[in-house]
């Protein structure tokens, strides 16, 4: 896919002013005198917008460099250009080129090493900038992802207690299948390092706003290993506003009687119980969306529902490499306004323990078992230990009722299947 082409090789061949074709694709000018080397390879696209660019910028390059070097005498070396460049084509018609520019000056006795970028799009004709394909929401994450790659890779050339400072301007970069690459010229950022820095960001972890064949490749950590016969009587445990620190001894309970449960969880907690809920996961419970900090969503304004939501999608996404599909509603509060805008399943309940308002583990377990019918949902709160308690209890009660313990998930696929069958 990339095609990469140095001209040095070529440069002992001795031409003068001599502009020539290699192909249709690539461009090139190799000329050498007494004061200069100049080996230029660039990339024509066949989309006008773009070589018109391409070609003035090389062009303003070329003849800055000859302006400064061509009359410099310098009698042990001479003054040298080159460039050369990186093209790749993707699926859905998006071109993306970098130019690498060289120039060694005889006058100065240094080097120069920049880049230029260019993406466009064919579809619709415009070459494109980073806002183009991000959207505002994933512009306002890069600058952490950027700051977190700059500490891993350049820990050493760039002052950390500086970096939360930097404006960044995405100007320059590039995308592939599988990475944005944002890129900064020497001393855009740091004068300690002399070379050009490149960030890669994962595609996964920003949404491109253009259709991208990434998107369907997201890998999801969810393993489907549970056989359930969707003949059998179902119920969903369901347990909101954890993790906390009964939550894995929740999950032990669970796998210990062979019974899955679903996690409506807080996006603030999930790096803290990371581990508690990556078990969960593995364990083939589910986790589903429960808002950020648990704020009543019928009462703020849409930027701050949609905050929450997302907010919590992505950490969990990050942390666990996990999507949640179903949300539950904070306080079970839900209006018109919420439907329209979320995104998600939102999933309420059909019984309702109490947890949080009994004290008594067998008045929890007999408001969970007692009127409990086929595709149910069971509402709890993994923030007691009560409730791992009556859980305990719960389920040999449940089994013994006839019942198979699934997820929300599961639920609503044996819901379709049943209804199609
Ligand atoms: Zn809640």
């Amino acid at each position: 896919m990339y095609k990469k082409i140095f001209i040095f090789t070529l440069i002992i061949l001795l031409f003068s002013g001599c502009k020539k074709d290699i192909n249709e694709d690539v461009n090139t000018v190799i000329e050498e005198n007494k004061n200069i080397i100049v080996g230029i390879n660039y990339p024509t696209t066949g989309y006008k917008k773009i070589d018109n660019l391409i070609n003035k910028d090389i062009e303003i390059i070329y003849n800055n460099f000859k302006d400064e070097y061509e009359s410099f005498s310098n009698l042990t070396t001479k003054s040298e250009l080159n460039i050369d460049y990186t093209y790749n084509k993707l699926d859905n018609n998006i071109i993306t080129i970098t130019i690498n520019i060289y120039i060694n000056s005889s006058k100065l006795d240094t080097s120069i090493n920049y880049i230029k970028t260019y993406n466009y799009d064919i579809n619709k004709n415009k070459i494109l900038t980073l806002n183009d394909i991000v959207d505002n929401d994933n512009i306002k994450k890069i600058p952490k992802i950027i700051n977190t790659y700059l500490i891993k890779n350049y820990g050493e050339f760039i002052n950390i207690n500086e970096l939360n400072n930097i404006e960044y301007n995405y100007e320059l970069f590039s995308i592939d299948n599988d990475y944005l690459y944002i890129y900064y010229n020497p001393s855009e950022i740091t004068d300690n390092y002399d070379d050009i820095i490149e960030i890669l960001i994962p595609l996964n972890k920003i949404n491109l706003s253009f259709e991208n064949n990434q998107k369907e490749k997201i890998k999801q950590n969810v393993p489907v290993n549970n056989v359930i016969d969707i003949n059998k009587k179902v119920v969903a445990l369901t347990f909101d506003d954890g993790p906390s620190k009964y939550t894995d001894e929740l999950i032990n309970v669970l796998k210990e009687n062979d019974a899955v449960g679903t996690f409506f969880i807080t996006g603030n907690k999930v790096e803290i119980y990371s581990d508690t809920l990556n078990k969960a996961i593995k364990n083939g419970n589910e986790l589903g969306n429960h808002s950020y900090n648990h704020k009543w969503l019928t009462k703020v304004n849409n930027d701050e529902l949609h905050n929450q939501i997302t907010k919590t999608q992505d950490i969990i996404y990050e942390t666990l490499n996990y999507t949640p599909t179903n949300f539950r509603p904070t306080y079970g509060s839900i209006n018109n306004n919420m439907r329209n805008n979320i995104n998600l399943n939102i999933v309420l309940w059909n019984v309702d323990t109490m947890d949080w308002k009994y004290k008594s583990v067998d008045k929890i377990v007999s408001r969970a078992t007692k009127n409990t019918k086929d595709l149910d949902i069971i509402l709890m709160h993994d923030t007691r230990k009560r409730t791992v308690d009556a859980v305990k209890k719960i389920i040999p009660v449940l089994k013994e009722q006839g019942f198979t313990f699934v997820t929300v998930r599961e639920l609503q696929e044996i819901k379709k299947l049943r209804s199609n069958g």
